[in-house]
């Protein structure tokens, strides 16, 4: 489940060489702390059997982390049998703090996620029409998260996580382009390290990409290997896993499925394209369907008209018919080409999920080849509306675990 493999003893990396002493220490070391990370509380037995490694190696990586302050050790549970009962280890959330982001273009999202995956707060506010400068949105994003880390005075640091609707560069946190925000060559992680002041990690991706990776880490069906995350807003982002592993292409911009032709006789779409998925199954084609001016656009307007579906208007449900029609055709081309185990739903596609969901699974048997369309399961996110966010904070976590020495910078005193 989007673990790191755990190899046998004196595995080689491939090199030709052997794995040295401290390289196999910081792999186990990750090994344990991933395990914790995700899973929560366990016994050290429990640790020492799901690793594989002995016990002894168990009690010393426990020690270190323990000295990192990335987990703790409590009194274990009487079980009935010989024996003392074994140590539960857990991770300590305050021993690594992350703050993670969600630039939509309805929304500006914010969170304090401690290891272990425990939200600390969140908060959503929507984005006014028309403040979608870079400059205007890293002030806003510093201005939402300062009382939020301000309140964990002294926890560690580990550093900050981005999702946005964009196609991004990973390794430098650039954004090429974010057509539905009017960004282009946005240095976003740079950015924000100015304006939040913070010399350490920020971490930058695609808001799709991370739906994906939380989907993946703590989803609906955590664990599962082939897995498709699809989030709507005003436009459509996709984010694939294949075989356990993220699909991002040579450059991290695969998975830009709201831009394939999807009506050849459709609108123009932002991206200079005419019939993409996302202007026949994105917001502006469900207000437009449901006879919103497109002024009612955004948060507000979805929660319009969540809330007339809700009350049975027929125009309504028409409306959202032909938005799962459109959407359930996509997927149908999805899992023909993926053959997904599930395709997850998030943003607006969750909120709207019981309106959307008779429509989008007729289009999907009509659309994709019989075997595949019988193994898939479409369904929503269990995170709500929260997937991206939520991987933010994993996209930071994954290099703690990696590199657990880095959560040591305490946060300052508001
Ligand atoms: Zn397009």
């Amino acid at each position: 489940m989007g673990r790191i493999d755990i190899t046998a003893g004196g595995a080689s990396h491939g090199t030709g060489r052997g794995v040295t002493a401290e390289e196999m220490r910081r792999h186990n070391l990750a090994v344990v702390l991933e395990q914790l990370h995700l899973e929560g509380p366990i016994s050290r037995s429990e640790l020492t059997v799901m690793t594989g490694l002995n016990r002894s190696t168990v009690a010393d990586l426990i020690a270190e982390l323990v000295t990192l302050g990335l987990v703790e050790e409590g009194p274990g549970l009487s079980t009935p049998g010989p024996g003392r009962p074994s140590p539960v280890v857990q991770p300590r959330p305050e021993g690594a703090v992350t703050l993670a982001v969600e630039l939509a273009v309805d929304s500006i999202a914010v969170a304090t996620v401690g290891l272990g995956g425990h939200v600390y707060s969140r908060l959503r506010v929507a984005r006014p029409r028309g403040r979608f400068s870079p400059q205007e949105t890293v002030y806003d994003v510093a201005k939402l998260a300062g009382p939020l880390l301000g309140s964990l005075p002294g926890y560690a640091f580990a550093g900050v996580g981005v999702g946005v609707v964009g196609i991004t560069r990973r390794s430098d946190g650039f954004v090429h382009l974010a057509p539905n925000l009017g960004w282009h060559n946005v240095p976003l992680a740079e950015m924000l390290r100015d304006e939040l002041n913070h010399e350490g990690l920020v971490l930058v991706a695609n808001d799709a990409d991370l739906g994906a990776i939380a989907e993946l880490r703590r989803g609906v069906r955590p664990g599962v290997q082939n897995l498709i995350y699809i989030s709507g807003e005003v436009g459509i982002g996709t984010g694939i896993i294949a075989d356990g592993k993220p699909v991002l292409g040579s450059a991290g911009y695969a998975g830009e499925a709201g831009h394939m032709l999807i009506n050849p006789n459709g609108r123009r779409c932002r991206c200079g394209s005419v019939g993409c998925w996302e202007t026949e199954a994105g917001e502006a084609a469900l207000l437009r369907h449901a006879g919103t001016p497109d002024s009612g656009a955004g948060l507000e307007g979805v929660n319009a008209i969540a809330e007339r579906a809700a009350a049975g208007d027929s125009t309504t449900l028409q409306a959202l018919a032909e938005i799962g029609h459109w959407l359930g055709t996509g997927i149908g081309n999805l899992v023909n080409i993926l053959n997904p185990e599930i395709v997850v739903l998030g943003g607006m596609y969750h909120r709207l999920f019981p309106f959307l969901e008779d429509a989008i699974h007729e289009a999907v048997l009509t659309r994709a080849l019989d075997a595949p369309a019988k193994m898939v399961t479409v369904t929503r996110s269990a995170l709500n509306s929260d997937a991206a966010l939520i991987g933010a904070s994993e996209l930071v976590f994954s290099r703690i675990v990696t590199d657990p020495a880095r959560a040591s910078r305490p946060i300052l005193e508001a």
